[in-house]
């Protein structure tokens, strides 16, 4: 199996496997308990938030471990305006764009249902949100008197079609209208550097298994200027922000995948650089076939691309013609594929319908080779022979 759907999930590294299983043969102690068991288990979470912390550029206090990047997402969002709204009696505005990932999207329509001021910006053509067009937001909005700082949701780099958004500047737009500003940062922490608290944001989200760590680990950077309410309420872990039993050895897991991010990331990136250079070239030599991810200001490792004869072609075939010939690859977020809806962020860019639903995500990782590109191009090029016969 040709496997280039990286941007759904990665390989967990063998060591990663390793230090799980270790700690597994180990101990099982809960990192609450008192006794030596509970001691050693309680080293090993710390350790490891203060290893992300300063992979990150934060304090070991504003990390918080959450089962994933949708639980991150969930926590920023839900868990700041609650707050707000519980401590001031008025919502705070929430402002987020049109592309964001579904972790995002319906987290804001929960807070719009509740009645929370919600607002979707609009993105341009490379599905990037335009700092002008947050400033011109932030300024008009209509704020309630005594209602806390809106909070500027917007993700770091896009999973469909990788297209990165400047948080830096987005962010100094945000705190200039007296804004806080979350990012997703789920697709780029690890790809683009570890060091993101340096961009500025209040909150970001992360997730281990998109680089090589276990499925249901993640984490939550919170700024320690902010205060957020908990969303899983139940114990006092994770200093009273999250209720529940810790999962050491999940979390040992993404310890050891941050491990891997920070070996040699030099390597690692000139290699995928030069692999997605080669599926470029020889994507380009196929037939009204369109690329989706513009070639600069995008995450390397994505190339998602569509067809100018979408219309006469079927997206979800596309997919399954690719797995029939031992090629994994997407039509969009691993989260809305198997459903026939045209991808949100293809629609937004504006894309006609038939070429969101035609779109393939090629998503390449440490572990691809040149051989695995050749064969998913070759493989893509007798699917589409067979369809447009
Ligand atoms: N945000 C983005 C941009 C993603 O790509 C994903 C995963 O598909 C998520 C959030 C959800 O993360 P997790 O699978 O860890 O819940």
């Amino acid at each position: 199996m040709i496997y280039l759907d990286n941007s759904a999930t990665t390989l967990p590294a063998p060591d990663v496997l390793r230090r799980m299983e270790d700690l597994r043969a180990r101990s099982f102690a809960n990192a609450s308990s008192i006794h030596r068991g509970g001691q050693a288990a309680r080293v090993e979470l710390e350790d490891a938030r203060e290893h992300l912390a300063g992979a990150l550029g934060a304090e070991a206090k504003e990390v918080i471990f959450t089962s994933g990047g949708t639980e991150a997402n969930n926590f920023a969002l839900k868990g700041y305006l609650l707050r707000s709204f519980m401590e001031r009696g008025a919502w705070p505005h929430l402002l987020t764009t049109r592309v964001e990932h579904h972790a995002v999207l319906h987290p804001a329509d929960f807070l719009a249902r509740l009645g929370a001021p919600v607002h979707l910006l609009d993105v341009d053509a490379e599905g990037r949100l335009r700092p002008e067009t947050l400033a011109d937001a932030l300024a008009s909005l209509d704020r309630a008197p005594g209602a806390a700082p809106p909070l500027v949701s917007v993700m770091h780099a896009n999973n469909e079609t990788g297209a990165i958004n400047p948080i830096a500047e987005l962010a100094g737009i945000a705190h200039d209208h007296g804004a806080l500003l979350h990012s997703d940062a789920v697709q780029t922490f690890g790809k683009l550097g570890t060091k993101l608290v340096e961009l500025g944001a209040d909150m970001l989200s992360i997730s281990a298994h998109k680089l090589h760590g276990p499925k249901g680990i993640g984490a939550l950077y919170l700024s320690k200027n902010v205060e957020v309410e908990p969303i899983i309420h139940g114990g006092a872990q994770e200093r009273n922000r999250r209720g529940g039993t810790e999962s050491v050895e999940l979390v040992v897991g993404f310890d050891e995948a941050i491990s891997l991010a920070e070996d040699s990331p030099e390597r690692t990136a000139a290699h995928i650089a030069e692999l997605s250079a080669l599926l470029r070239r020889r994507l380009a030599g196929i037939d009204r076939l369109r690329f989706v991810t513009a070639p600069e200001g995008t995450l390397p490792n994505i190339v998602s691309v569509t067809f100018d004869d979408a219309e006469r072609l079927d997206g979800e075939a596309l997919i399954v013609g690719m797995d029939l010939r031992g090629v994994a690859v997407s039509n969009g977020s691993a989260c809305t594929s198997g459903s026939p809806q045209p991808s949100h962020v293809l629609l937004a860019m504006g894309y006609a319908p038939e070429q969101a639903r035609a779109a393939v995500r090629f998503s390449l990782s440490r572990y691809t080779t040149g051989e695995e590109i050749s064969g998913a191009v070759d493989a893509l090029e007798d699917v589409l022979r067979t369809m447009r016969r």
